[in-house]
């Protein structure tokens, strides 16, 4: 009785493993149709205006990359990481915020604290 109860708990366990992987197989393909028009996963270095819209601002004052100030050298240049907005002083800065995008948005966002 055991050994039956055995074979059923490792059969079941097989059968839901491949059940799992049938489903994780799947899974990506839906979800990037569903997340496609978010932009909240990924590095954008050049957002449309709808973009800019819908992501949220980190509202720094200062490029995270140079540490001018935003202004001086003209319009800022809008860039998103994760959903979030960072600006910075021209493009030039932008291709150093693609290098390490996760610590320029940690540092556009002290920026954000320093200037409060
Ligand atoms: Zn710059």
């Amino acid at each position: 009785m055991k050994k039956l109860a055995i074979l059923a708990i490792v059969s079941a366990a097989i059968l839901s493993a491949c059940q799992k992987q049938g489903s994780d197989a799947a899974a990506p393909k839906t979800d990037s149709v569903a997340s496609a028009p978010a932009s909240d996963s990924s590095l954008v270095l050049r957002p449309t205006a709808e973009q800019v819209a819908q992501a949220k601002r980190v509202g720094n004052k200062h490029c995270p990359v140079s540490g001018e100030k935003l202004g001086g050298m003209g319009a800022p240049v809008p860039v998103i990481y994760k959903g979030e907005l960072v600006e910075l002083c021209c493009a030039g800065c932008v291709k150093d915020f693609e290098n390490d995008p996760e610590g320029m948005l940690a540092k556009a966002k002290a920026d954000t604290v320093l200037g409060e």
